[in-house]
């Protein structure tokens, strides 16, 4: 089979890493692919929102499978575009992808299908929202309806704060048309979980447990990220909590688009807060989070190109996952000044040290090749990726790993898996058996 992986960061090295370790993919490229992901698949320069260019290439190389990695594409409607040409592309058609899309669509959805969330208003007009500012009062949350790269939120512990992020969204447009509408909603308190399935639109399949940090520094300091670490699995989700979170959130929202004439195909993540062994939901994404797929990745055991061509094919029932019941855990390096404006092109050192890893796999996200040598090529760089017979074990694991790796001005977090330790100390992590 010749499968197209969309995208070109740590996610879409983990797909091609384990895609590759299926007996059926006999041709396997990565649109636009990176430095590490060269070493498993045939890179292509075509960028991730080039609908026209992949669809050519798809064509052109006769691709019996592209898997969508990052949301951009599927919001444009990739997966309609290739639909149509009768190319089959695994994630949801841009009515789905509507749920990360549009902060409003999602919440109104929430809404109607009963599912736990913040409680909520949304406002196309920004003296609406100020005034239910005013009266709901802070600490309240501030959201751009729109794609704003996972920097639209703004958490305001006052109201003059919320007025100033409506501000700031709905009359400066920082983030363009992202802020014509805003989402204002309740402040929740808890422990944020990732929580991925695996959907054809009518069978729901939940993923393994992970977490992920999003922000930049030790004790969850600084700004916001795309995620600087994550593990798996997560022990605040047991099984019981697990399958509150399949019945009243995962596939309510399934069924309740399916309702609305839209089948949902892919892999659903919502962000979660729990608190008192309650869910509710923060946001969807409509897909693999990174860098929680590079630690589901690690230990998914089941041949992801099956997995993949039954959700496309409405094939799910019926279907099992199976999981090494090692945990994994993921560092993420970054480069000075992620999350802002990064430097480029700085020379990697210590990767060939790793090549024969065993525990672990040190996943490529902003990484290019010049003149033979791995640099750095974005804010996020690597993903090392250990597996442990506990956490504990794996996060050390990871970060005796990441001590073979630098270039001038690499960070990273100190403190990735600490969350499942300290919980694990009060809950006595491993009686729960989840996954
Ligand atoms: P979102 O993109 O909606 O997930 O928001 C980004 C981050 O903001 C989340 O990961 C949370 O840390 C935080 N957040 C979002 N909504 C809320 C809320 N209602 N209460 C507390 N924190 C929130």
């Amino acid at each position: 089979m010749r499968v197209l992986v969309i995208g070109g960061g740590g996610r879409e090295h983990a797909l091609v890493w384990k895609l590759r370790q299926s007996p059926r993919v006999d041709r396997l490229y990565c649109a636009p692919g990176n430095a590490g992901i060269a070493e498993d698949a045939e890179c292509v320069p075509i960028a991730a929102d080039n609908l026209k260019g992949l669809v050519r290439f798809a064509e052109e190389r006769r691709i019996d499978l592209t898997i969508v990695g990052p949301e951009l594409p599927l919001t444009l409607g990739l997966v309609d575009r290739f639909t149509a040409a009768g190319l089959r592309a695994f994630g949801p058609t841009a009515a789905a992808a509507r749920l990360e899309g549009s902060k409003a669509f999602a919440k109104e959805l929430l809404r109607h299908e009963r599912v736990p969330t913040a409680f909520f208003g949304v406002f196309g007009d920004p003296d609406d929202a100020a005034r239910y500012v005013k009266e709901v009062g802070a600490p309240v949350v501030v959201k751009a309806d729109g794609l704003a790269a996972g920097k639209g939120v703004f958490i305001c512990p006052t109201v003059a704060q919320a007025l100033e992020a409506v501000d700031e969204l709905m009359r400066a447009r920082l983030f363009g048309d992202a802020g014509s509408r805003v989402v204002v909603e309740e402040f929740l308190a808890g422990e944020e979980v990732s929580f991925m399935a695996l959907t054809d639109g009518t069978t729901v399949l939940p993923l393994a447990t992970s977490q992920d940090h999003k922000r930049a520094l030790d004790g969850d300091r600084g700004p916001n990220t795309g995620g600087m670490g994550a593990y798996s699995p997560a022990p605040i989700v047991t099984p019981a909590l697990r399958d509150r979170i399949m019945g009243e959130i995962m596939e309510p929202v399934v069924r309740g688009l399916a309702r609305q004439g839209v089948r949902y195909m892919g892999v659903l993540y919502a962000g979660l807060m729990v608190e008192d062994g309650h869910a509710k939901v923060l946001e969807f994404n409509v897909r693999f989070g990174d860098p929680e797929a590079q630690v589901l990745l690690l230990r998914l055991r089941s041949d992801l190109l099956e997995l993949i061509e039954r959700a496309c094919d409405g094939r799910l029932a019926g279907a099992t996952v199976d999981w090494d019941a090692r945990a994994a855990v993921c560092v993420v390096l970054a480069a000075e000044g992620y999350p802002g404006a990064v430097e480029r092109g700085r020379r990697i050192e210590g990767l060939d040290a790793l090549r024969a890893w065993e525990r672990g796999v040190v996943f490529h996200a902003g990484t290019k090749r010049t003149d033979g040598a791995p640099v750095t090529d974005g804010g996020r760089v690597l993903g090392v990726t250990a597996r442990g017979d506990t956490i504990e074990q794996a996060v050390a694991e990871a970060y005796a790993a990441v001590g073979h790796i630098s270039w001038p001005g690499m960070h990273y977090r100190r403190d990735i898996g600490q969350r499942a330790l300290a919980g694990a100390a009060r809950r006595e992590m491993g009686a729960h058996g989840g996954t």
